[in-house]
């Protein structure tokens, strides 16, 4: 079965799961998803925009024939949580400390964008300026997603999670049961997970990237997000739902702590970024231009790496 939006794909990945796919180019920017526990339901993470979370909603709703039970924000960044008020009156959940993120960096965000609507709009025009002399798919996505932006603005409304907890929740219907939990921040200051045991399912958020470069942060440590890797692995499973890219598999678990052990040891044995080329192994993974970035990003904070490291090892 596979139903699609202007804004993703859903495909159904097992008996109770579905994952929905994000479209290049449209409101959702991240991957979300939704399990049917039977009678209950839960929606992992809400999309960059109202317009692509009320999709999902629609079609969470008419497939298990129920409201939604439960929302849950993986964490804080715009693109999981800014569909928040599809699902005002539902219960949202996240952990305490992406509650708090949230809370603390969106408002002034959300207002200073609502704030520059004309400049977003001479924004959006000049480069469809630059668009009518090129062919450049990239940038026609740039401004397809900017238009969602736009649109989404004046009536965009910030709703905070209504539920926090601090290491694991669990959920129990007539389906299967679900595990909610955080081995901390590894891309974000703190990320979360939604396990299904019974259909050897995890949506992973953005801990996972499956076929494209993985974005790091000033708030992200490689080394923590190798170790919860690393014991998300053990887990039993067989589809993974990153938060960007498509439907994986643990093989893509093990490759992205590859990645990410190869990256750190580039940064620490490099110190001329523009000469590093991107190895064969990910040549063909969307978003190349990240890679450059992420090791002048990481290459900031390299003597804390290897200090990791050090501290690891004693
Ligand atoms: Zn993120």
């Amino acid at each position: 079965m596979e139903i699609s939006s202007k804004h993703f794909t859903l495909e159904k990945v097992s008996r109770n799961a579905y994952a929905a796919i994000a479209k290049e180019g449209s409101g959702s920017v991240a991957n979300a998803g939704f399990v049917d526990l039977g009678g209950k339901s839960i929606v992992f993470d809400t999309f960059n925009t109202q317009q692509a979370s009320e999709d999902l909603k629609t079609f969470a709703e008419s497939i298990t024939n129920h409201p939604v039970t439960w929302v849950i924000n993986s964490h804080w960044h715009g693109d999981h949580i800014r569909g928040n008020q599809s699902f005002k009156e539902r219960t949202i959940i996240s952990s305490g400390i992406t509650f708090s993120k949230i809370k603390e960096l969106h408002p002034s965000r959300i207002n200073t964008q609502k704030n520059d609507l004309q400049g977003l709009s001479n924004y959006i025009k000049s480069l469809q300026s630059q668009l009518t002399h090129s062919e450049d798919k990239r940038l026609a996505y740039q401004i397809n997603f900017l238009k969602e932006l736009e649109k989404s603005l004046p009536t965009l409304e910030l709703i905070l999670p209504n539920q926090t907890f601090t290491s694991e929740l669990s959920f129990h219907g007539e389906n299967c049961n679900a595990k909610l939990f955080t081995l901390g921040g590894g891309h974000s200051v703190c990320d979360s997970v939604l396990y299904i045991p019974e259909d050897k399912v995890i949506f992973m958020g953005d801990l996972l990237f499956v076929k494209c470069h993985p974005t790091f942060f000033e708030e992200s440590n490689p080394s923590i997000w190798v170790e919860i890797l690393r014991r998300i692995e053990g887990l039993e499973f067989d589809i993974a739902i990153p938060g960007h890219g498509p439907v994986g598999t643990k093989e893509d678990v093990t490759k992205l702590i590859t990645y990410i052990t190869d990256i750190k040891e580039i940064v620490i044995e490099n110190d001329r970024f523009e000469e590093v080329e991107i190895p064969d192994t990910y040549k063909d993974w969307e978003s190349p231009e990240v890679y450059q970035q992420s090791l002048k990003m990481l290459s900031q904070d390299v003597n804390s790496l290897a200090y990791d490291d050090l501290k690891r090892e004693s």
